[in-house]
Protein backbone atom coordinates (compact mmCIF):
# COMPACT_ATOMS: atom_id res chain seq x y z
CA UNK A 1 0.00 0.00 0.00
CA UNK A 2 1.20 3.58 -0.61
CA UNK A 3 0.40 5.97 1.27
CA UNK A 4 -0.07 9.37 -0.72
CA UNK A 5 -1.03 13.01 1.57
CA UNK A 6 -2.42 15.95 0.31
CA UNK A 7 -1.40 18.87 2.55
CA UNK A 8 -1.46 22.62 2.34
CA UNK A 9 0.00 25.43 4.05
CA UNK A 10 -3.24 26.66 5.19
CA UNK A 11 -6.88 25.75 5.32
CA UNK A 12 -9.61 26.26 3.05
CA UNK A 13 -6.60 25.80 -0.60
CA UNK A 14 -8.80 23.25 -1.92
CA UNK A 15 -7.27 19.85 -0.21
CA UNK A 16 -10.50 18.20 -0.11
CA UNK A 17 -11.64 18.60 -3.29
CA UNK A 18 -8.69 17.25 -4.87
CA UNK A 19 -8.80 14.07 -2.24
CA UNK A 20 -11.96 13.42 -2.87
CA UNK A 21 -11.97 12.93 -6.60
CA UNK A 22 -8.44 11.27 -6.25
CA UNK A 23 -10.65 8.84 -4.14
CA UNK A 24 -12.70 8.71 -7.08
CA UNK A 25 -10.28 8.07 -9.64
CA UNK A 26 -8.19 5.64 -7.64
CA UNK A 27 -10.30 2.22 -7.43
CA UNK A 28 -8.46 0.17 -5.17
CA UNK A 29 -8.32 3.12 -2.11
CA UNK A 30 -8.87 3.35 1.26
CA UNK A 31 -9.43 7.23 2.41
CA UNK A 32 -8.14 9.02 5.48
CA UNK A 33 -9.32 12.22 6.71
CA UNK A 34 -6.42 13.42 9.12
CA UNK A 35 -7.90 17.15 8.79
CA UNK A 36 -8.94 16.36 11.98
CA UNK A 37 -10.53 19.89 12.53
CA UNK A 38 -12.60 19.99 10.00
CA UNK A 39 -13.53 16.49 8.91
CA UNK A 40 -15.79 16.20 5.63
CA UNK A 41 -14.40 13.63 3.23
CA UNK A 42 -16.81 11.34 4.62
CA UNK A 43 -19.85 13.51 3.76
CA UNK A 44 -18.77 13.64 -0.24
CA UNK A 45 -19.14 10.18 -0.14
CA UNK A 46 -22.43 9.99 2.23
CA UNK A 47 -20.80 7.48 3.98
CA UNK A 48 -22.27 5.52 7.00
CA UNK A 49 -20.54 4.63 10.09
CA UNK A 50 -19.60 1.27 10.41
CA UNK A 51 -17.07 1.32 13.46
CA UNK A 52 -16.67 4.16 16.69
CA UNK A 53 -13.56 4.13 18.75
CA UNK A 54 -12.92 6.90 21.46
CA UNK A 55 -9.87 8.73 21.88
CA UNK A 56 -8.28 9.86 24.97
CA UNK A 57 -5.88 12.32 24.07
CA UNK A 58 -4.93 13.60 27.51
CA UNK A 59 -5.30 14.07 31.28
CA UNK A 60 -7.77 17.01 33.22
CA UNK A 61 -7.81 17.38 36.17
CA UNK A 62 -10.57 16.44 38.89
CA UNK A 63 -11.95 17.62 42.64
CA UNK A 64 -13.33 15.20 45.02
CA UNK A 65 -15.36 17.74 46.66
CA UNK A 66 -15.67 15.25 49.96
CA UNK A 67 -12.16 15.88 50.42
CA UNK A 68 -11.85 19.56 49.53
CA UNK A 69 -11.73 21.76 52.14
CA UNK A 70 -11.78 25.28 50.17
CA UNK A 71 -8.23 26.76 50.62
CA UNK A 72 -7.86 27.77 47.15
CA UNK A 73 -4.06 26.70 46.85
CA UNK A 74 -5.58 25.50 43.33
CA UNK A 75 -6.51 28.34 41.79
CA UNK A 76 -3.51 30.13 42.68
CA UNK A 77 -1.18 27.80 41.09
CA UNK A 78 -3.17 27.33 37.76
CA UNK A 79 -1.61 29.23 35.17
CA UNK A 80 -4.26 28.56 32.99
CA UNK A 81 -7.11 30.18 34.72
CA UNK A 82 -8.65 26.30 34.91
CA UNK A 83 -10.18 26.66 38.21
CA UNK A 84 -13.32 28.25 38.89
CA UNK A 85 -14.39 29.05 42.48
CA UNK A 86 -18.60 29.70 42.33
CA UNK A 87 -21.40 28.90 45.15
CA UNK A 88 -18.11 28.42 47.75
CA UNK A 89 -17.27 25.56 45.51
CA UNK A 90 -14.23 25.03 43.39
CA UNK A 91 -14.09 23.37 40.23
CA UNK A 92 -12.41 22.28 37.18
CA UNK A 93 -12.96 23.80 33.69
CA UNK A 94 -12.51 20.67 31.64
CA UNK A 95 -12.10 22.96 28.63
CA UNK A 96 -9.66 25.23 30.14
CA UNK A 97 -7.53 22.19 31.82
CA UNK A 98 -4.31 21.73 30.60
CA UNK A 99 -3.26 18.68 32.43
CA UNK A 100 -0.04 20.33 33.73
CA UNK A 101 -0.50 18.25 37.16
CA UNK A 102 0.26 22.03 39.20
CA UNK A 103 -2.42 21.79 41.01
CA UNK A 104 -2.68 17.90 42.01
CA UNK A 105 0.50 18.20 43.91
CA UNK A 106 0.20 21.69 45.43
CA UNK A 107 -2.90 20.50 47.12
CA UNK A 108 -2.86 19.90 51.01
CA UNK A 109 -5.84 17.46 51.30
CA UNK A 110 -4.60 15.17 48.03
CA UNK A 111 -8.41 16.12 46.60
CA UNK A 112 -7.15 16.32 42.57
CA UNK A 113 -6.49 13.91 40.59
CA UNK A 114 -5.98 13.38 36.52
CA UNK A 115 -8.01 10.93 34.85
CA UNK A 116 -8.05 10.33 31.20
CA UNK A 117 -10.19 12.74 29.15
CA UNK A 118 -12.13 11.82 26.19
CA UNK A 119 -10.93 14.09 23.44
CA UNK A 120 -12.58 12.57 20.37
CA UNK A 121 -13.69 9.70 18.01
CA UNK A 122 -12.41 8.21 15.45
CA UNK A 123 -14.41 6.44 12.83
CA UNK A 124 -14.29 3.68 10.28
CA UNK A 125 -17.43 4.42 7.50
CA UNK A 126 -18.28 2.94 3.93
CA UNK A 127 -20.71 3.89 0.92
CA UNK A 128 -20.99 1.91 -2.04
CA UNK A 129 -17.83 1.85 -3.08
CA UNK A 130 -15.63 3.68 -0.58
CA UNK A 131 -14.15 3.10 2.72
CA UNK A 132 -12.77 6.01 4.46
CA UNK A 133 -11.56 6.56 8.20
CA UNK A 134 -12.44 9.91 10.02
CA UNK A 135 -12.73 11.56 12.84
CA UNK A 136 -13.87 14.55 15.37
CA UNK A 137 -13.17 16.22 18.73
CA UNK A 138 -14.55 16.80 21.04
CA UNK A 139 -15.29 20.92 21.45
CA UNK A 140 -12.47 22.74 22.96
CA UNK A 141 -10.35 20.46 22.41
CA UNK A 142 -6.98 20.99 20.71
CA UNK A 143 -5.91 19.59 17.27
CA UNK A 144 -4.34 16.71 18.26
CA UNK A 145 -1.12 14.99 16.04
CA UNK A 146 -2.11 11.49 18.14
CA UNK A 147 -5.86 11.54 16.83
CA UNK A 148 -4.21 11.73 13.47
CA UNK A 149 -1.99 8.74 14.28
CA UNK A 150 -5.42 7.19 15.22
CA UNK A 151 -6.84 7.64 12.02
CA UNK A 152 -3.84 6.41 9.85
CA UNK A 153 -3.19 3.46 11.80
CA UNK A 154 -6.70 2.57 11.62
CA UNK A 155 -6.52 3.33 7.55
CA UNK A 156 -3.39 1.32 7.41
CA UNK A 157 -4.93 -1.67 9.19
CA UNK A 158 -8.07 -1.42 7.70
CA UNK A 159 -6.23 -1.25 3.67
CA UNK A 160 -4.45 -4.12 4.79
CA UNK A 161 -7.63 -6.08 5.12
CA UNK A 162 -9.45 -5.06 1.86
CA UNK A 163 -6.07 -5.41 0.02
CA UNK A 164 -6.36 -1.61 -0.89
CA UNK A 165 -3.67 -0.13 -2.99
CA UNK A 166 -3.69 3.00 -1.85
CA UNK A 167 -4.44 4.95 1.07
CA UNK A 168 -4.65 9.12 -0.21
CA UNK A 169 -4.97 11.03 3.18
CA UNK A 170 -6.52 14.74 3.17
CA UNK A 171 -3.76 16.00 5.68
CA UNK A 172 -4.28 18.51 8.48
CA UNK A 173 -3.41 22.26 6.84
CA UNK A 174 -0.38 23.95 8.23
CA UNK A 175 2.92 22.75 9.53
CA UNK A 176 1.77 21.92 13.56
CA UNK A 177 1.31 18.43 15.09
CA UNK A 178 -1.57 17.36 12.89
CA UNK A 179 0.08 18.98 9.86
CA UNK A 180 3.33 16.87 10.36
CA UNK A 181 1.80 13.75 11.47
CA UNK A 182 -0.64 13.87 8.56
CA UNK A 183 3.22 13.47 5.97
CA UNK A 184 5.20 10.99 8.47
CA UNK A 185 6.30 7.92 6.53
CA UNK A 186 4.00 8.86 3.11
CA UNK A 187 5.21 7.82 0.03
CA UNK A 188 4.55 10.94 -1.71
CA UNK A 189 2.98 14.47 -0.63
CA UNK A 190 0.58 16.52 -2.68
CA UNK A 191 1.05 20.47 -1.49
CA UNK A 192 -1.80 22.22 -2.57
CA UNK A 193 -1.67 26.29 -2.94
CA UNK A 194 -3.70 28.64 -4.15
CA UNK A 195 -1.76 32.30 -6.03
CA UNK A 196 -3.04 34.85 -2.89
CA UNK A 197 -0.84 37.22 -1.31
CA UNK A 198 0.42 35.16 1.77
CA UNK A 199 0.30 31.82 -1.08
CA UNK A 200 3.96 31.39 -1.42
CA UNK A 201 4.76 32.26 1.59
CA UNK A 202 2.64 29.41 3.45
CA UNK A 203 3.67 27.47 0.30
CA UNK A 204 7.32 27.61 1.69
CA UNK A 205 6.80 27.20 5.19
CA UNK A 206 4.82 23.61 4.12
CA UNK A 207 7.56 22.85 1.48
CA UNK A 208 9.86 23.24 4.07
CA UNK A 209 7.90 20.93 6.80
CA UNK A 210 7.94 18.76 3.87
CA UNK A 211 11.36 18.33 2.89
CA UNK A 212 12.52 18.01 6.94
CA UNK A 213 10.77 14.47 6.24
CA UNK A 214 12.41 13.78 3.58
CA UNK A 215 9.34 12.93 2.07
CA UNK A 216 9.40 13.46 -2.10
CA UNK A 217 6.28 15.81 -3.28
CA UNK A 218 4.74 18.08 -5.58
CA UNK A 219 2.76 20.74 -6.02
CA UNK A 220 -1.06 21.45 -7.52
CA UNK A 221 -1.85 25.43 -7.75
CA UNK A 222 -5.65 25.31 -6.87
CA UNK A 223 -7.45 28.28 -8.85
CA UNK A 224 -4.28 29.29 -10.51
CA UNK A 225 -6.47 31.90 -13.07
CA UNK A 226 -7.95 34.17 -9.99
CA UNK A 227 -4.05 35.34 -9.77
CA UNK A 228 -1.79 34.91 -13.11
CA UNK A 229 0.94 37.17 -11.48
CA UNK A 230 1.15 35.34 -8.04
CA UNK A 231 0.93 31.88 -10.16
CA UNK A 232 3.95 32.90 -12.24
CA UNK A 233 6.05 33.14 -9.46
CA UNK A 234 4.69 30.14 -7.93
CA UNK A 235 6.24 28.36 -10.95
CA UNK A 236 9.29 30.51 -10.99
CA UNK A 237 9.73 29.87 -7.41
CA UNK A 238 9.06 26.07 -8.36
CA UNK A 239 10.99 25.91 -11.30
CA UNK A 240 14.39 27.59 -9.29
CA UNK A 241 13.76 24.87 -6.53
CA UNK A 242 13.63 22.11 -9.21
CA UNK A 243 10.16 21.21 -7.47
CA UNK A 244 7.82 19.42 -9.56
CA UNK A 245 4.26 21.05 -10.53
CA UNK A 246 1.77 18.44 -10.81
CA UNK A 247 -0.84 20.57 -12.18
CA UNK A 248 -2.96 23.58 -12.09
CA UNK A 249 -6.57 23.91 -11.85
CA UNK A 250 -8.50 26.82 -12.66
CA UNK A 251 -11.30 28.25 -11.35
CA UNK A 252 -14.31 26.86 -11.34
CA UNK A 253 -17.76 27.44 -10.19
CA UNK A 254 -18.37 24.11 -10.57
CA UNK A 255 -16.42 23.47 -7.12
CA UNK A 256 -18.98 25.43 -5.51
CA UNK A 257 -22.07 23.34 -6.40
CA UNK A 258 -20.03 20.04 -5.91
CA UNK A 259 -19.25 21.13 -2.63
CA UNK A 260 -22.81 21.88 -1.46
CA UNK A 261 -24.03 18.89 -3.23
CA UNK A 262 -21.57 16.90 -1.14
CA UNK A 263 -20.34 15.27 -4.57
CA UNK A 264 -16.52 15.16 -5.61
CA UNK A 265 -16.05 17.65 -8.23
CA UNK A 266 -14.83 14.76 -10.64
CA UNK A 267 -18.79 13.35 -11.01
CA UNK A 268 -19.53 16.44 -13.00
CA UNK A 269 -18.58 16.02 -16.37
CA UNK A 270 -18.23 18.98 -18.12
CA UNK A 271 -16.21 20.74 -15.12
CA UNK A 272 -12.96 22.77 -16.08
CA UNK A 273 -11.47 21.93 -12.27
CA UNK A 274 -12.49 18.04 -13.21
CA UNK A 275 -10.55 17.66 -15.79
CA UNK A 276 -7.43 19.44 -14.47
CA UNK A 277 -7.95 17.12 -11.85
CA UNK A 278 -7.75 14.18 -14.36
CA UNK A 279 -4.89 15.31 -15.26
CA UNK A 280 -3.11 15.37 -12.14
CA UNK A 281 -4.27 11.83 -11.57
CA UNK A 282 -2.73 10.42 -15.07
CA UNK A 283 0.57 12.31 -13.88
CA UNK A 284 0.30 10.60 -10.07
CA UNK A 285 -0.14 7.54 -11.51
CA UNK A 286 2.67 7.77 -13.71
CA UNK A 287 5.01 9.03 -11.20
CA UNK A 288 3.49 5.30 -9.13
CA UNK A 289 4.18 3.32 -11.89
CA UNK A 290 7.35 4.32 -13.57
CA UNK A 291 9.22 6.20 -10.62
CA UNK A 292 7.83 4.54 -7.73
CA UNK A 293 11.08 2.04 -7.48
CA UNK A 294 12.87 5.22 -6.48
CA UNK A 295 10.73 6.50 -3.77
CA UNK A 296 10.79 4.97 -0.10
CA UNK A 297 7.78 2.89 0.74
CA UNK A 298 6.62 2.76 4.30
CA UNK A 299 3.51 1.16 5.62
CA UNK A 300 4.29 2.24 9.17
CA UNK A 301 3.56 5.48 11.20
S1 LIG B 1 -6.14 23.05 46.75
FE1 LIG B 1 -7.28 21.18 47.20
S2 LIG B 1 -8.28 21.60 49.14
FE2 LIG B 1 -7.62 23.57 48.33
S3 LIG B 1 -9.39 24.35 47.19
FE3 LIG B 1 -8.13 23.26 45.75
S4 LIG B 1 -8.96 21.18 45.75
FE4 LIG B 1 -9.74 22.17 47.56
S1 LIG C 1 -3.98 20.31 35.96
FE1 LIG C 1 -2.94 22.27 35.56
S2 LIG C 1 -4.28 23.27 34.08
FE2 LIG C 1 -5.50 21.66 35.01
S3 LIG C 1 -6.55 22.67 36.70
FE3 LIG C 1 -4.68 21.77 37.53
S4 LIG C 1 -3.18 23.43 37.46
FE4 LIG C 1 -4.89 24.03 36.11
Amino acid sequence: MKQIAIVSGKGGTGKTTLSSSLGILFKNTILADCDVDAANLNLMFNSKIIEKYDYYGGKKAVIDPKKCDGCGICKEVCRFEAVIYKNNIYKIDQYACEGCNACVISCPQKAIKLTESLSGNYYYSTSENKNIVHANLNPGEETSGGLVAEVRKLSIEKGKILKKEIILIDGAPGIGCPATSSITATYFVIIVTEPTSSGIHDLKRIIDTVKHFKRNFAIVINKYDINEEITNKIEEFCKTENIEILGKIPFDETVEEAILNTRPVVTYENSKAAKAIIEIYKKLLKIIKEEGKNYENSNSI
